[in-house]
């Protein structure tokens, strides 16, 4: 393991999973919760506000829901990352179109990168995911040992 790795974090068997799509994605999205359902039924969901509305009226899937992505969800979500609340993301983002909210965005993407949790961009990565032997294990996340930069103010 490199030194920089080294606390460790579970991924339990029933997984807290966060759904978002940007409205050119949501149909893509709902699809892929709709093939996927019998799995996802047995993990534990969230959402920004209309994707997860969508969702559940296409699927009848159980979505806890934020705020809608542009009032705050995004952040919302991002904040229950920092938490250790939500342990994977599947946030299909449009590429082809600019977002009011493109600082919550950049900062929801990079809270993942922080905390080092499964995050799929898109359906292809969403695919590898959920048919990933891990995903049906309990995972031990990886982290990066931010210590330094905790005590970087603390007398040495
Ligand atoms: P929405 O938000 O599900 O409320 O549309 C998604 C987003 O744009 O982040």
């Amino acid at each position: 393991m490199p030194e920089h790795m080294n606390n460790k974090r579970i991924l339990h068997l029933k997984k807290r999973i966060a759904l978002v799509a940007h409205d050119n994605k949501k149909q893509e999205l709902i699809d892929w919760v709709s093939a996927h359902k019998a799995i996802l039924a047995e993990h534990e969901l969230y959402g920004t506000g209309t994707t997860g509305n969508l969702i559940e009226q296409a699927t009848g899937l159980s979505i806890a829901k934020m705020q809608s992505g542009p009032m705050g969800g995004d952040l919302q979500i991002g904040a229950m990352i920092a938490e250790h609340k939500i342990g994977v993301l599947i946030f299909f983002w449009d590429p082809m179109e600019a977002q009011p909210h493109d600082p919550d965005i950049r900062a929801l993407l990079r809270i993942c990168s922080v905390w080092n949790i499964p995050l799929a961009s898109n359906r292809s990565t969403a695919d590898f995911i959920i048919s990933s032997p891990l995903f049906k294990q309990v995972y031990e996340i990886f982290e990066v040992d931010y210590s330094k930069y905790r005590n970087r103010y603390k007398p040495s």
